[in-house]
């Protein structure tokens, strides 16, 4: 049995998929045909060349010259005497497969790279690694999607999954995810919170000991998975998982009730979004709002930069659905984990504690701008209300909530409608902001908690790192403290406090964060019908 960390709860018994190198099948057999492996050597070749000069194209005209230069040096490794050159020879010399002899020669490349002196040199590990793996993904008939050949009852296993990975899947056949890194909050988490199915992260080497077409088990409660399980334990997890979704089946009578505590005090649970179509299984679970678009998602898995206007269609899509229940867009929260491809960022030796969310923001006003626009436009059609992530000042958010005033001027000149009491509100999730909440209460409409970074800049435990998972801990005195402070700050100023980190999901916190007088819990739709029969209980 292989331990992790509980992601997404419920157990899943499917057939594994292993998505990475890994997976690309090296034949260590001699070869039976020379001349056919020589053949296939070529093909790849040539088939790797076309992609990369496709790639190099796109990558030329979205991003200029600069990195589309990297991929022209890829191409030219294509005909390098050194690398498919010497593959070449080793086929004739060793009778291997040319799968076999790619993977040798560029290994041995990286080897010899790896030590020299010369940066320049040293760099092109990365190159060689990644014209081997595209060519051995050539040679392994794998050119598409790397969720080609998903089986249906799908556990998708990687070393992590960006977001974009997790939107090129097929999610109707995916039944659970486990990753060898990340933590309870890394974005393979959440996404499988969001889709509802069980996941398992932090397995460290899963990716390795697990083969394509292995059955096995996912217990996302206590974070186990089983590899090829016996007869026994088979029936045990089926009755396990049956048990499961019986009990979710009954919480759903729960989806239409108003969520009332014991005391009498209305709560607002809400749910957190990424894309719009996310929205209908927030209103199947009955969320009494957004509490969390998390609006970079709209940005994300695409060629350029969203419109504004293909923006305003998303926001207002969202805003109608919900039908005048609140609608909380956060802004871009790009840089840190989350990158675009077609907005270079300069590498940062510390990409959380960089140029991320509202600061790269304030340093690219037009992209903000448009964003605004888009967000104010789609104000007329519900509940919209605006907030900033990742504020760290009161000059910060004086400063973007200055922005807004600009778009604003510019809308009603140009006799576009919008809400002029829109709520503009912010994210608590840098403990300088909780510390000044005071101060940040009299300037903001509302606040919701976002711990997931909060408990990582407090504690100082990066929340993607398994090994300093045991430290990420929401109950930590100074994380209560901070919650607390920022609940008060916020009622002595008259306004709502919410918050849409995973914590205002957790069971074990709910009493505690109801008891210091939280207003409005946002967490994954699958997670509100049980957090709201524990605040009914409360
Ligand atoms: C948070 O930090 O708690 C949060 C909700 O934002 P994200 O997880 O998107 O960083
Ligand atoms: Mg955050």
């Amino acid at each position: 049995m292989e331990k992790g960390i509980p992601a997404s709860k419920g157990y899943a018994i499917g057939t594994a998929f292993v998505v990475g190198v890994d997976e690309l099948p090296v034949n260590e057999e001699k070869a039976a045909s020379v001349e056919v492996e020589q053949g296939r050597l070529r093909m790849a070749i040539e088939n790797t060349g076309k992609q990369l000069h496709a790639l190099g194209e796109k990558t030329r005209q979205e991003m200029g010259e600069e990195p589309a230069a990297i991929i022209d040096v890829q191409i030219q490794m294509l005909d390098d005497p050194e690398f498919t050159g010497k593959a070449a020879a080793r086929i004739e010399m060793d009778r291997i497969s040319a799968a076999k002899a790619i993977h040798d020669v560029m290994n041995q490349y990286i080897e010899i790279l790896s030590g020299l002196e010369d940066e320049y040199l040293r760099e092109r590990v990365a190159d060689v690694k990644d014209v081997g793996t595209r060519l051995l993904r050539n040679l392994a008939g794998k050119t598409g999607n790397l969720f080609a050949g998903l089986p249906d009852n799908a556990v998708v296993v990687a070393r992590d999954f960006t977001p974009s990975d997790t939107a090129q899947m097929d999610k109707i056949k995916v039944i659970a995810f486990m990753t060898d890194i990340g933590g309870p909050t890394s974005h393979s988490a959440i996404m499988a919170r969001t889709l509802e199915i069980p996941a398992v992260v932090g397995l460290k080497n899963i990716s390795a000991i697990v083969k394509t077409g292995d059955i096995v088990i996912v217990d996302g409660i206590e974070g186990n998975v089983l590899v090829n399980p016996d007869e026994t334990t088979l029936a045990l997890y089926q009755s396990k998982r049956n048990q499961f979704e019986t009990e979710k089946a009954k919480l759903k009578d729960l989806a239409h009730t108003q969520t009332i505590t014991k005391a009498g005090k209305q709560i607002i649970v809400a749910a957190n979004i990424g894309k719009p179509a996310d929205v209908d299984k927030a209103i199947e679970n009955g969320a009494e709002g957004i509490g969390l678009f998390r609006s970079e998602f709209l940005y994300m898995d695409r060629p350029n930069m969203p419109s504004e206007n293909e923006q305003f269609e998303g926001y207002k899509q969202v805003a109608e659905k919900m039908a005048g229940k609140p609608v909380v867009i956060r802004t871009l929260d790009i840089g840190g984990d989350k990158k675009l491809s077609y907005l270079p960022l300069a590498d940062e030796m510390n990409p959380f504690l960089g140029l991320r969310a509202i600061r790269l923001c304030l340093n690219q006003k037009d992209l903000f701008k448009t964003q605004l626009r888009a967000l104010l436009r789609a104000s007329i059609y519900g509940d919209i209300q605006i907030m900033f992530p990742m504020i760290g000042s009161l000059a910060e958010f004086l400063d973007a909530k200055e922005v807004t005033r600009e778009c604003m001027v510019e809308l009603k000149k140009e006799k576009q409608p919008f809400n002029e009491k829109i709520q503009i509100g912010m994210m608590i999730e840098i403990p300088s902001a909780a510390i000044i909440a005071e101060t940040l209460a009299k300037e903001a409409d509302f606040f919701s908690i976002g711990t997931n970074d909060l408990i990582q800049y407090t504690l100082a435990v990066d929340r993607m790192n398994p090994n300093v998972s045991y430290l990420y801990n929401p109950m930590h005195p100074a994380i209560l403290k901070l919650i607390k402070m920022t609940i008060d700050a916020a009622h002595k100023e008259g306004k709502w406090c919410g918050m849409c980190g995973e914590m205002a999901g957790d069971a074990k916190a709910i009493p505690t964060l109801l008891e210091y007088g939280l207003d409005e819990f946002s967490m994954n739709a699958g997670s509100i019908l049980e957090a709201r029969k524990i605040i009914m209980n409360s």
